[in-house]
């Protein structure tokens, strides 16, 4: 990957050219440990501190699959790029340390029209705003002209040894946490097809009680995953990316293992349905196990912690994910439940 934004004597126009020194100059101003060389020379130089494990994750988004050209505002869609990388990274108990993006885009959107900023350094605004309150570095990307808008986030991360977050290690007896609310990004997409056309994103941003605040952005839970990394109290994680049933079942999967859910037990954001809780993608929670006997706090960093259900064994003829509410078991596949006893 080409690291420097800026290249001189290259391919870009002088105006690319100004555009790009713009978001260099942005990137530099907050120093971070562990970034020795970052854009302009032809690879950046990262130094994690001795003995660390590199966490590394990838994540492409595209217009009219992952973001919306006419209903996220260019911040919105900094931010939830940013987001989804720094999801990755909590869920194993990473430490952020440089993310790199790469950015196709129309032409329309890198040009400004008058006094107003343009698509794109709108885009750094929400990027870099999320990036420095997780202290990690813009360090490198590219940038190209392209029909549809895309842009692809590589996002670098530090832990130690033998004690990154994994998806396989759930054993039966483990108990089920849920950091936050389940289900608010989805019920704010949903409100935000509604608004379509509207201007979206205005004084949402400190709000979580909102669920397009919870949609727009999302905030990854880099502390708490660090959190249970130092603690070592879980067994596995992971992300809630996709939605309850698909990241469970994928935990599940890794770990060789059932699950159950207690319905009364859910966390269920207050705009938000049960099968938004259970399906709705992009909440950026945290799923985890501990064993039974380990009682974590009932929040960390302001965000609360719910037990909701438990790591079972795999039984011939029972659902690999159960949802039970009172005496009844609906298996819950990903992304749909069908009633089973
Ligand atoms: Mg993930």
């Amino acid at each position: 990957m080409r690291t420097g934004y800026p290249q001189p004597g290259g391919s870009k126009t002088p105006g690319e050219r100004t555009l790009l020194e713009r978001i260099r100059s942005r990137a530099v101003r907050s120093r971070i440990s562990g970034l020795k060389v970052g854009i302009g020379d032809d690879c950046a130089l990262l130094a994690p501190a001795r003995g660390q494990q590199i966490a590394i994750t990838t994540d492409l988004s595209i217009a009219g699959r992952h973001f919306h050209l006419e209903w996220h505002r260019p911040e919105v869609v900094g931010h939830r790029t940013l987001a989804r990388g720094l999801s990755d990274l909590a869920a194993m108990g990473a430490k952020p340390l440089a993310a790199f993006v790469s950015l196709g885009l129309p032409a329309e959107l890198t040009s400004s029209v008058g006094s107003e900023k343009s698509w794109i350094e709108r885009f750094f605004d929400g990027f870099l705003a999320l990036a420095d309150r997780h202290r990690t570095a813009l360090a490198g990307g590219d940038l190209a002209q392209s029909p549809l808008a895309m842009a692809d986030v590589v996002l670098v991360g530090t832990v130690p040894p033998q004690r990154a977050l994994l998806r396989s290690g759930a054993r039966a007896g483990d108990l089920l946490y849920v950091t936050g609310r389940l289900g608010g990004a989805s019920a704010g997409l949903a409100a935000l097809g509604r608004l379509a056309g509207n201007s979206t994103g205005r004084r949402l941003k400190q709000d979580p009680r909102d669920p397009l605040a919870t949609h727009l952005y999302p905030q990854p839970r880099i502390a708490q995953g660090l959190w249970l990394q130092r603690r070592g109290i879980a067994t596995a994680a992971i992300d809630l990316s996709d939605g309850l049933s698909t990241d469970l079942t994928h935990l599940c999967e890794e770990s060789r293992t059932g699950a159950e859910i207690d319905a009364e037990r859910l966390p269920i954001h207050p705009a938000a349905s049960l099968a938004e809780a259970l399906h709705g993608g992009e909440d950026y929670e945290l799923l985890f196990t501990v064993p039974p006997g380990v009682l974590p706090p009932r929040s960390l960093a302001g965000v609360p912690l719910t037990r909701i259900g438990r790591i079972v064994r795999r039984r011939a003829g029972h659902p690999l994910v159960a949802l039970l509410t009172g005496d009844r078991i609906d298996a819950l596949g990903a992304q749909g439940w069908e009633h089973f006893v």
